[in-house]
Order: C-alpha cells, then sequence, then structure tokens
C-alpha cells in the first residue's frame, strides 16, 4: 500500500504570501527564508507587517480565497486520489490553507495553526512539530506503508530523502543542483508517471 505525500504550494497552489503580498500591494511581504533564512524571524516580521496595516484573519482569508490552485491541480489531485491514499505535507497554517482546500476537494492536510485573539488579529504562530514532514513520513513508513514524496524547495528535502521515492516538482536550479539524487519533473503527467513507478514496484 502506497502513500502519496504531496508539498502544498508550489505544487498544487501558488505561494500563499507572494499572494497575499501581490494583491494587498504589500511588497514587503514578499520576503522568503531566501531573504530572511532564520524563520521565526521571517515569521514574526509577516505578522508585524500585517499589525501594521491593520491586517485580520478575515482580510487575509479574503485574500486568498480569490487566489486560485495551480493549473491542472485540481484534477490531477482529484485522479491521484482515485489511486492513492494522499496526505499533504505543508509548512503552512490550517486557517490560510482553507479556502484552497475546498477548492482541492478537501484532502487530508498537516501542517501549522495561527493565534488569532478576538479580534481577528493574528498575534502568533505555533508549528505543531518542527521537521513535522520527515517525521510523517518516519512515522506511515513504521505503519507498513510505502511512500512516495513531492515537493518544490528545501523544506522538503528531508521528507524526500527519508520517503521510499521522492520526487522534486519544478524545483528551482539551486534545490535541484542541490539534491540531485531525487528525480526531476515539471508537469503534473511526468509526476504521475513517477509516482507511478513507486507503485509497480510494491505490487
Ligand atoms: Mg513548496
Amino acid at each position: 500500500m502506497t502513500i502519496v505525500c504531496l508539498d502544498l504550494e508550489g505544487v498544487l497552489i501558488p505561494e500563499i504570501w507572494i499572494g497575499v503580498a501581490e494583491r494587498t500591494g504589500i511588497d514587503s511581504l514578499k520576503a522568503t527564508t531566501r531573504d530572511i533564512p532564520d524563520y521565526d524571524q521571517l515569521m514574526k516580521q509577516r505578522l508585524r507587517i500585517m499589525d501594521t496595516h491593520k491586517l485580520g484573519i478575515s482580510d487575509v482569508k479574503e485574500v486568498i480565497a480569490s487566489l486560485e490552485p495551480l493549473e491542472g491541480a485540481i484534477s490531477f489531485l482529484e485522479n491521484l486520489r482515485k489511486d492513492f491514499q494522499v496526505i499533504i505535507l505543508s509548512d503552512t497554517f490550517y486557517e490560510f490553507a482553507e479556502p484552497f482546500m475546498l477548492k482541492l476537494g478537501l484532502p487530508t492536510l498537516f501542517c501549522h495553526n495561527l493565534e488569532i485573539n478576538s479580534n481577528g488579529r493574528i498575534i502568533d504562530y505555533h508549528l505543531r512539530l518542527k521537521d513535522h514532514k520527515r517525521k510523517a513520513v518516519e512515522s506511515f513508513k513504521s505503519l507498513n506503508f510505502t511512500v512516495c514524496a513531492a515537493g518544490d524547495s528545501y523544506n522538503d528535502t528531508t521528507m524526500l530523502g527519508a520517503a521510499d521515492r521522492g520526487i522534486l516538482f519544478k524545483a528551482p536550479d539551486n534545490v535541484k543542483n542541490e539534491f540531485p539524487q531525487f528525480p526531476v519533473v515539471n508537469s503534473y503527467e511526468m509526476l504521475r508517471k513517477e509516482i507511478e513507478k513507486t507503485y509497480s514496484h510494491n505490487l
């Protein structure tokens, strides 16, 4: 039995923070871990910027609801779920992902939480578990599942390494060059073919 673990942003949906920055016109929200490598520092900065602009969770959710999954993502996921157990492992937050999950047919999602006060302001964030993507894959393997994982960025590489088959999807050059051990695919059609290689090995 094979479980397919998919990253969310960059694989099925666009980068949420970039989308929010573009829709709100707040350029400083475009900073990513490439600009500020310390994730905690980056998140605190994002929350500060949102507070300065008086953006509460409902404003952000409204912006996020106007974004669409990547082209082809909905049917890719729908078909994949007919043949595999699919679990989405993401470093986003449930509060942000919700509008996308409705559009994606409510797949299972493991991610993190925001702390929101009674005025709807986002006051903090809580990682459910550090390096949770890798730990989830290891846990599924301990339950006797074969695991295929796909993602596009640095925060996926430990998950890809732990999986029986790890695949890079539309990864940037620096990630591809640093992790040449993982096959790279650039379309949903190719991703499906790579995933099926895990399946056929384990029939
Ligand atoms: Mg990603």
